[in-house]
């Protein structure tokens, strides 16, 4: 039930004892052998002596894709590059890619933290996996290729793409877990049906590990319907190491390893923390990395900490699903709103289409008003005045219990809506015209 029982059932407080002396051994590497962070301590007047506690976190400066950017290929590393044995690297299509680097450490401690999380989804030896995400430059492929090894899974290393392929091997090998983007398990299970092969009775796949992109409930729902498979989340970024954490059998938040991760959750504006439960952006502190460690690393995900304990006995602290990037957070009467809650209610409402528009103004009186226009969808006919009105005042309602903030609400006919052939700009924000 537990890869590590001994470390994943510590004490808050046994955490907290590995976390402070991890901390500043961290602090003093990073001062002592890389002159980016060694600068950056500087400009904010601050020495490692100063990082007595963990209550000393916030003294220190954050770390962000830039700096990564700015130092490319390798000037964050700590360690001599005769001491890494791997790099990894971003895609790179909004500019320079990013360059992550492993020492052999780093590599087995990634590892251990993907076999933590997989076991605590249900993952055994007795598994046979299939890894559908792309093996090369990108995390995904090898950092689940060998955790699940390691657990002694059999694993089909089958990579990305090659549809057909990925349907007869899942059949003839009796995959039971696949590890994959969970909109390419919409489109497996899609194009698995249209030859014939029912994912539910036809395969004994059982259970799916889905991340590398924001997902909903609602596409999780998808999913299993479809599949008749436990659909879990995965977190985790190439710059932390690459996939790390998985939501346990729970299914209610994803353990954060808090023996090697120290996470903080902030007002992406202000930078402060925000209090438990309270929605920010995530920032991690890397507390066993050797060649790439990082200091209050902003991720740009939004989503909230619980650390209460969980049903699996873990100790460990939970993040709930990524509700969006830092980016695309919109502060609406003070309160923060992302799109992404908005088109999870919406797309729960069945008389409602795919489609809608944010519109944001300001009134007279200095208020913030957010409009939020949508589609009528076209699989239903309501045409009197009063449905509509009274179609209204549902979705507003619903919009209200999960944004904590009104929106005025106008359903419109099937078709009006501007379409988008790339990235969709759902969001039209007056009050900055
Ligand atoms: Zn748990």
């Amino acid at each position: 039930m537990y890869w590590n029982p001994a470390i994943e059932r510590l004490s808050a407080k046994e955490l907290e004892e590995i976390q402070e002396r991890r901390l500043k051994a961290l602090v003093n590497t990073v001062y002592d052998y890389s002159p980016f962070y060694r600068k950056k301590f500087k400009e904010a007047g601050l020495h490692p002596s100063d990082i007595k506690s963990l209550n000393d976190l916030p003294k220190l400066p954050f770390t962000k894709k830039q700096d990564l950017r700015d130092t490319y290929p390798f000037g964050m590393f700590t360690v001599p590059l005769s001491q890494v044995v791997r790099f990894h690297a971003s895609s790179g299509t909004t500019g320079k890619p990013t360059v992550v680097g492993y020492t052999a450490n780093d590599i087995r401690n990634w590892v251990e933290s993907l076999c933590r999380a997989l076991v605590s989804c249900g993952v055994s030896s007795d598994d046979i996996m299939q890894i559908a995400y792309g093996y090369g430059l990108f995390t995904g492929g090898l950092g689940f290729h060998y955790a699940a090894e390691r657990l002694g899974s059999t694993v089909i290393p089958i990579s990305a793409g090659n549809t057909a392929r990925q349907v007869e091997l899942m059949r003839d090998l009796g995959t039971t877990v696949i590890a994959c983007t969970p909109s390419y398990m919409l489109y497996l299970s899609e194009y698995a049906s249209e030859i014939g092969v029912n994912i539910a009775n036809d395969t004994k796949l059982r259970a799916g590990i889905f991340g590398a992109e924001p997902w909903s409930e609602e596409t999780r729902r998808r999913i299993e319907e479809k599949t008749g498979i436990t659909a879990y989340d995965v977190y985790g970024t190439s710059e932390l190491s690459g996939p790390l954490f998985t939501e346990c059998t729970e299914r209610n938040g994803i353990h954060i390893w808090a023996d090697m991760f120290l996470i903080e959750i902030v007002d992406p504006e202000t930078g402060e923390q925000v209090g438990e439960g309270e929605k920010g952006e995530l920032v991690v502190t890397t507390l066993t990395k050797e060649a790439l460690p990082l200091i209050r690393w902003r991720t740009g995900d939004i989503t909230y900490m619980e650390s209460d304990k969980c049903g699996c006995g873990r100790t460990h602290p939970r993040i709930m699903r990524i509700l969006g990037r830092a980016d695309d957070m919109l502060i609406v009467r003070g309160v923060n709103v992302f799109p992404s809650q908005i088109e999870h209610v919406l797309l729960q409402i069945p008389e409602v289409g795919e489609h809608y528009m944010i519109i944001l103004d300001r009134r007279e009186d200095g208020l913030d008003e957010m409009t939020i226009q949508v589609e009528l969808s076209d699989r239903v006919s309501i045409d009197t005045t009063s449905d509509i009105l009274n179609l209204e005042k549902k979705i507003a309602e619903k919009l209200k219990s999960v944004l904590n903030v009104w929106a005025k609400v106008e359903v419109v006919n099937p078709g009006t809506l501007q379409r988008f052939e790339g990235k969709a700009k759902r969001v039209i924000d007056k009050r900055k015209i």
